[in-house]
């Protein structure tokens, strides 16, 4: 349990019957109704916002009403009925914007905006009908004139709220780039401005053109658009201020009828226009601020785990290495070892068998986490080409040879066609790898068909073809198929890691080369590589004379 006084609440409810008090008498000085009933009610906002804040605070409104109401006149009776009816419609307003989700004072979405503005219209019913029966009661309004008054009350109240209430709770609860921090220049233009059009829309001549009240919207709206909602509702603070000034003085736009009651009447209809628009545009402002910092959070913790993931790759990967390097030593060792006794027996020959296989796991298992290892290592921009001038057809015969067992398994006769040698400047373990991956993918997508390999020479580029008769891809696949860990269903039910063209574009990249799928239509896929026979540093220094 808060102990029931403390300092703190004896300070902020001084602080508030004060200012309720001299906000209260500003508002009575101001042609009411009966004396009382005003069109100017800050009160109302100051006692909204201080409730909000802490509810506890109520007392300091009923007896900053009762007070400014007996100060103005107001029989002992009558001034209680309508601290009554004031502190309800704080209290009420208060307690139901409390109960929305989310809300903790300042207006953060639409959503908060139209919880305001029903605490707005609605709570100041509380107060006017309490405060109007209280004067009629006391024979100071007739009863012909409760619906004016009435009216006065209910409009200076909701004005009060709409135009005071947003400058104290929103205060400081700005979205960071909404703020005024290191934008003095365009908040000093901004201050000018409201107070220029203001001042220069709500004087003068009627009849001047440029001197209507619409003339504030661009000040409004900018102050809004550019800023938040506490910057917005000080603006609508200081427009309101300037124009009841102004008119009360008896000149501008709004000095049309006979009295100042009627004069303000169509004033305040206008600020609550300009008050809503304030508060609705601020609002839905922050809600989009605040969307797109949510957004560049969750953009940023995407990458933070994505760079995660790549880190523990490269790391298992490269840690993964070591021991499986002195496992396939051992298990090559021993299938060497069984064959030299050359068992001839049943069981003898069924150990050899069990040894071959466990060689030929372990050397897959060596390729996958070599892969991984790769991919780690491009992904993080560590591949560096050992450029050396190589035949590309005697590799790629090289790599075809070397592939012709995993060949055979698949069904696939493979067909070689590079009549004259094709020399470039370039890695041979890595334009291998790449020969190695495209040719792999065809046994394993275009099993049991021909396969069709072509190297030539032309326009200063290497030109190889891969190309096999299997389920092809479908055009939408084509380029991301080239994407890390991408892979396309194909029925085949492949075991695979969705990395080999990842690797084969990266190293084609760095070669400054092309490689596509350069056919969908035909039954099967072909896959084409550009290479520059020789590197754009090795052409500068050729050229140089070197
Ligand atoms: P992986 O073959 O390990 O899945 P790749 O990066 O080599 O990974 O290939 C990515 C995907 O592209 C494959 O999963 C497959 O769907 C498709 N693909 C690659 N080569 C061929 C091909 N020759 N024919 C049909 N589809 C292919």
């Amino acid at each position: 349990m808060r102990p029931i006084f403390s300092l703190k609440h004896l300070i902020g409810s001084l602080a508030l019957f004060a200012a309720y008090v001299a906000t209260a008498r500003l508002g009575l000085a101001l042609d009411p109704v009966g004396g009382f009933a005003t069109l100017v009610w800050p009160p109302t906002g100051l006692a909204l916002a201080a409730l909000v804040r802490g509810p506890r605070l109520w007392p300091a409104v009923t007896a900053g009403a009762f007070v400014a109401n007996v100060w103005s006149g107001a029989p002992l009776l009558v001034a209680l009925g309508i601290a009554v009816g004031n502190t309800l419609e704080a209290v009420v307003g208060a307690q139901f914007l409390l109960r929305r989700p989310g809300y903790s004072g300042p207006i953060h979405g639409v959503r908060h905006a139209f919880a305001a503005l029903g605490a707005a219209l609605a709570c100041p019913m509380l107060s006017a009908s309490l405060g109007v029966l209280s004067l009629w009661a006391g024979g100071i309004v007739p009863t012909e004139r409760i619906g004016s008054a009435g009216l006065a009350w209910w409009l200076g109240d909701a004005l009060g709220a709409l135009v005071v209430a947003p400058v104290i709770l929103d205060w400081g609860a700005d979205e960071r780039s909404e703020g005024l921090r290191g934008r003095g220049l365009e908040a000093a233009l901004l201050i000018l401005s409201v107070l220029a059009s203001a001042a220069l829309s709500f004087s003068g001549e009627p009849g001047a053109p440029l001197r209507r009240p619409h003339m504030i919207f661009p000040s409004l709206i900018w102050a809004a658009i550019r800023f938040g909602p506490s910057v917005t509702s000080f603006a609508v603070l200081a427009i309101s201020a300037i124009a009841i000034a102004i008119t009360a003085h008896g000149t501008g736009p709004y000095v049309t009828a006979a009295t100042l009651h009627e004069n303000l009447t169509a004033l305040q209809g206008f600020m609550g226009t300009v008050a809503l628009t304030g508060i609705f545009l601020s609002a839905a402002n922050t809600e989009r601020t605040r969307a797109q910092r949510l957004l560049a959070d969750e953009h940023a913790q995407l990458r933070h785990a994505v760079g995660a993931r790549d880190e523990f790759l490269s790391i298992a990967s490269h840690e993964l290495r070591t021991p499986l390097a002195a496992l396939s030593l051992q298990v090559a060792g021993l299938e060497r070892a069984l064959t030299r006794r050359n068992v001839q027996t049943e069981e003898g020959q069924r150990e050899l068998h069990r040894a071959g296989r466990a060689v030929a796991q372990v050397d897959r298992l060596t390729r996958l986490v070599d892969t991984l290892f790769d991919v780690s290592q491009i992904t993080a921009g560590r591949l560096q080409l050992q450029r050396e001038a190589f035949d590309l057809c005697e590799a790629v015969r090289a790599v075809a040879s070397a592939l012709q067992e995993q060949a055979t398994r698949a069904g696939c006769s493979v067909e070689v066609r590079a009549p004259a040698p094709v020399v470039g400047d370039w890695d041979r373990f890595r334009i291998e790898q790449v020969v190695t991956n495209l040719l792999t993918n065809a046994f394993k997508y275009g099993s049991g068909k021909p396969v069709e390999v072509s190297v030539e020479a032309r326009d200063a580029k290497a030109w190889l073809r891969v190309r096999d008769q299997g389920a092809g891809i479908s055009p939408d696949a084509t380029e991301r198929i080239f994407e890390r860990f991408e892979r396309v269903a194909t029925g085949h039910h492949q075991k695979s890691l969705g990395v080999g063209l990842y690797i084969a574009r990266q190293v084609i990249d760095a070669h400054a080369g092309v490689v596509r799928v350069e056919d969908t239509s035909a039954a099967g896929s072909t896959f084409l590589v550009e290479l520059p026979l020789v590197s754009r540093v090795t052409e500068g220094l050729v050229e140089r004379g070197h």
